[in-house]
């Protein structure tokens, strides 16, 4: 068999292997179905205790009250996008809000023009997204529809590392970090996620919303776009993703059995991030961070090398070392280690070693 990789994509990204192991084990036939999980109805009871279980997992890794619903959509967070303002924005009074620290809180933005007023109280532009709002920086309006941030910018590689306390809904693009560590999700009116990054594979986004918020959409909207139908049942509207909620599920069980919850996760992420923003500390004539240091991501470590052949050099002899997929995004250029849950010690370890040692030769 191939080896594996230490696998650094931004996303679709790196799996747990345990978590592989089970599907591969239980793809020809689930316990109890005689059956793929891909070949059985949503409605048997064995999916349905499958999404249920998915389910609960989620309410109890995020520590999510009565007063909030999951649900398991499709046409992942971009479809989020429009949806959000559809239902939240739609016949509201006030304006939604949007903080822009980095390339999807501008594709969010966009299309929420689409469906209502908008303003932007916290742009980055100026610096090339490196930087979070400071205390204080963000004008709230108690009457906006919702406020928009995105917890992790996946491209620029810049998180908000706590929970905002803010005096209208916050709107939460968490897509790329979802899980990486606890949170107070009363802090939140929704916060959504696409599986792809931090837990599961793609076709499945989740979206957990404060119940309150649901009487705002509108039944003169598309069936499939009103979150109030997905409510009502049970993501089972339409079809959901069978084998996404599958899969998602049992990375969740992962971070529940294995990792023993989102703390000891958080602590684990901390480590993994440290070991690389070290080594790009350590040798500045060589790396360049792009993100301000205190608005660091633990998920998504970007930085560039000094000109385009040193980069090219790095990439190389990275995968030579089979550390893969770390150039980083088209529009920031440089390099980027995405660093989800799944991505094990011993990679970030193995970066971090590889590039203290290109650092030597080439620093
Ligand atoms: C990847 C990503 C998206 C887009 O997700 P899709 O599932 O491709 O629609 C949105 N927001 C963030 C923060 C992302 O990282």
């Amino acid at each position: 068999m191939e080896k594996r990789v230490y696998n650094f994509s931004a996303g679709p990204a790196v799996l747990p292997v345990p978590v592989l192991e089970r599907i591969r084990d239980e793809m020809l036939c689930l316990p109890g179905c005689g059956a793929s999980v891909m070949e059985i109805s949503h409605r048997s009871k064995q999916f349905m205790a499958i999404q249920e279980a998915a389910k609960q997992r989620i309410i109890r890794l995020l520590g999510i009250p009565d007063s909030y619903d999951v649900l398991f959509l499709q046409g992942g967070s971009r479809l989020q996008f429009s949806m959000i303002p559809m239902n939240l924005l739609r016949g509201q009074a006030g304006p939604a809000q949007y903080v822009l620290t980095g390339s999807w809180g501008k594709y969010a933005l966009a299309e929420a023009k689409k469906e209502g007023a908008t303003e932007v109280i916290f742009d980055a532009a100026a610096t090339n997204y490196d930087r979070l709002p400071g205390a204080g920086e963000l004008k709230v309006r108690s009457d906006a529809a919702y406020v928009h941030i995105t917890s992790n910018e996946t491209i620029q590689g810049v998180q908000f590392p706590q929970d905002l306390d803010l005096p209208a809904p916050v709107v939460c693009d968490s897509s790329s970090d979802i899980f990486y560590r606890p949170l107070d999700i009363t802090k939140y009116g929704l916060l959504y996620a696409c599986a792809q990054k931090n837990a599961g594979p793609a076709g499945v986004t989740v979206v957990v919303i404060r119940k309150d918020l649901l009487e705002r959409s509108n039944d003169q909207l598309p069936g499939y776009l009103n979150f109030k139908n997905h409510s009502k049942e049970d993501s089972m509207w339409n079809t959901p993703p069978t084998f996404a909620v599958y899969a998602l599920g049992l990375v969740t069980e992962w971070l529940e059995s294995t990792v023993g919850g989102l703390d000891a996760m958080y602590e684990i992420n901390k480590k993994k991030a440290a070991l690389v923003y070290d080594v790009v500390d350590q040798f500045p004539t060589l790396f360049t961070g792009h993100a301000k240091k205190s608005d660091r991501s633990l998920m998504n470590v970007t930085f560039k090398l000094p000109n385009d052949e040193i980069e090219s050099a790095f990439l190389k002899q990275a995968q030579s070392h089979s550390l893969d997929s770390l150039k980083g995004h088209r529009s920031v250029g440089g390099i980027r280690a995405s660093l989800y849950n799944a991505m094990p010690m011993e990679g970030a370890q193995a970066l971090a070693s590889f590039m203290s040692d290109f650092a030597k030769k080439n620093g």
